[in-house]
């Protein structure tokens, strides 16, 4: 079993070795639920991000990887699936670290699902054949004969990647990009958040463990300069986001110069709609995890809470005890459910919100405060707002901490109003005894992923994830999140 030797990501990871950031700078990772310094990690900068992408052009230009079959490159990332499944209790630690995540769901949501998506599209390059053949055809030309004409489709790595991701779930988020980037024959430029560098370095140490080749898959955390040369730069054909909608937007503009493919994964606001027939108990039971899970810090939980007006009252009361029934605390006791948020900007959005939302009529029926007991590290306490109007700010922005609302509505047809009624579109649930009501509403719902009555309880790596609206454009996961890592190409032959 490979050991992980925290020392050797002590820089940047550029052509396979470790490198030091040009203007020597490092940035010092904060654990959220202390305050206090985990690492001092490197930090590089433009020209360090311009150094990567030379070596990932080199590597895609005139290196192996996009040239290797898929059973070929799938190879290489077995064995990097097996250096990560060796360290996966070092990565959750990192989690637990950096960015506040209990202990209790480190392991199982943000290293063993990732890890379940990296051998999905393992599983995808094995079995990928790049040529797909078009129907042998006779065609009209100009001169009124005809022409028998046959062709293929072939999907070809689109390019040099850069991928840039934010600081809720990076290793996962990290493995979304970079495996299908890699399965496709892609090289990657990663550049992580300011705040998790250690989640996207301790990849890099694996690639190097798993002998990749040199330069398919480069590291350099840093700030907003390193973004923007990754977004702007012509040796990069794509830009692969997942973050906010305010940035993405930014990240769109700065590709368009190049005319670069961007895909965007973007953030939420997500209905859980709950019909009269619903299981209440259950509904309640679930709506407390979508309200505390990852502190309320996860693109896709559903914070808009649609209820009945049959069942409003008795929804809340059960949905507050669930809420208190949840342990909040250290991340790094087994115990503890729900931990900080990341930075105190993000304390001091959820206060701005809810003290908002009270101006405007809402009233707090759990939490809306920073709970008793912690004076250190980042903290606020999961919270639950009644008497709010979709149109106000708490129910349209993201806020990105444990701030739900709960609405009612009285039927069927005004829930996916209100549902709709928002310039997000990713995630969103319904739940009814009527299966085939439910299936009617999914439907009707504007936005790219929707479960019912609890769905599958957890991530498909062969569903498409993504979003409709200012949630983002294209989709991960799914065979469809390798061909966004894909040109198509089409061979047209004459045959006669
Ligand atoms: P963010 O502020 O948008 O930052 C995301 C990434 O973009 C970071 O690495 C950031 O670098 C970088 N960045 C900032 N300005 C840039 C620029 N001008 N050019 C290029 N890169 C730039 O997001 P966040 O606060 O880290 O994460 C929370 C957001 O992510 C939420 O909105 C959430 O919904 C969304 N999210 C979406 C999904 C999904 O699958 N749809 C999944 C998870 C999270 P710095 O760290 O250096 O600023």
């Amino acid at each position: 079993m490979a050991q992980l030797d925290r020392s050797v990501y002590s820089g940047l990871f550029i052509g396979g070795e470790w490198r030091a950031p040009k203007n020597s700078t490092t940035t010092t990772v904060i654990n959220p639920a202390t305050g206090a310094s985990v690492a001092e990690a490197p930090f590089g900068c433009d020209a360090d991000a311009d150094a990567a992408i030379g070596v990932a052009r080199e590597a895609f230009d005139r290196g192996p990887w996009p040239r290797m079959s898929g059973p070929e490159r799938a190879r290489h990332l077995r064995r990097l699936l097996s250096v990560l499944r060796d360290w996966a209790d070092d990565i959750g630690d990192l989690a637990v670290a950096e960015v506040g995540m209990p202990v209790s769901i480190a392991r199982a949501t943000q290293v063993e699902v990732p890890l379940q998506q990296l051998e999905y599209f393992i599983g995808l390059a094995e079995a990928f054949d790049p040529l797909t053949p078009l129907p042998t055809t006779l065609f009209p030309n100009r001169s009124g004969g005809r022409i028998l004409g046959a062709g293929v489709v072939q999907r070809q790595p689109r390019g040099v990647v850069g991928a840039i991701t934010p600081f809720n779930a990076p290793f996962f988020l990290n493995v979304m990009k970079v495996a299908p980037a890699l399965a496709a024959g892609c090289t990657v430029v990663l550049k992580p958040s300011e705040f998790t560098p250690l989640e996207a370095l301790v990849l890099a140490a694996a690639a190097q463990a798993a002998e990749l080749p040199p330069g398919i898959l480069n590291v350099v955390p840093g700030g907003r300069d390193v973004g923007e040369r990754l977004t702007t730069d012509p040796r990069v054909d794509m830009v692969t986001f997942t973050g906010s909608d305010a940035v993405g937007s930014v990240v769109m503009a700065q590709a368009a110069g190049t005319v670069k493919h961007v895909l965007l994964e973007l953030g939420g606001k997500s209905a859980m709609i709950v019909r009269a027939d619903a299981d209440l108990e259950a509904v309640a039971r679930r709506g407390a995890v979508e309200l505390t899970l990852f502190s309320g810090q996860g693109c896709g939980l559903w914070t808009r809470h649609l209820i009945h007006r049959s069942l409003h009252d008795e929804y809340v009361e059960r949905l507050c005890a669930a809420i208190a029934g949840i342990p909040i605390g250290d991340p790094s006791d087994p115990a503890t459910i729900v931990g900080p948020l990341i930075r105190p900007a993000q304390v001091e959005r959820a206060e701005r919100y809810v003290a908002q939302a009270v101006r405007e009529g809402a009233t707090i029926a759990a939490g809306g405060r920073r709970p008793d007991g912690f004076d250190r590290g980042f903290w606020y306490a999961p919270t639950v707002l009644t008497e709010v109007r979709n149109e106000m700010d708490v129910a349209q922005d993201e806020i990105f901490g444990p701030v739900g609302v709960v609405i009612p509505f009285d039927t069927d047809d005004d829930a996916i109003r209100i549902a709709n009624d928002s310039r997000y579109g990713l995630s969103g649930s319904v739940w009814s005894a009527d299966p085939a009501e439910a299936f009617r509403i999914a439907r009707e719902l504007r936005t790219g992923n929707v479960s019912i009555n609890g769905g599958t309880g957890g991530m498909n790596p062969a569903a498409p994830f993504g979003g409709y609206k200012r949630s983002g454009l294209g989709r991960e996961l799914g065979a469809e999140a390798l061909f966004e890592y894909c040109e198509t190409k089409t061979i047209q032959f004459h045959a006669g």
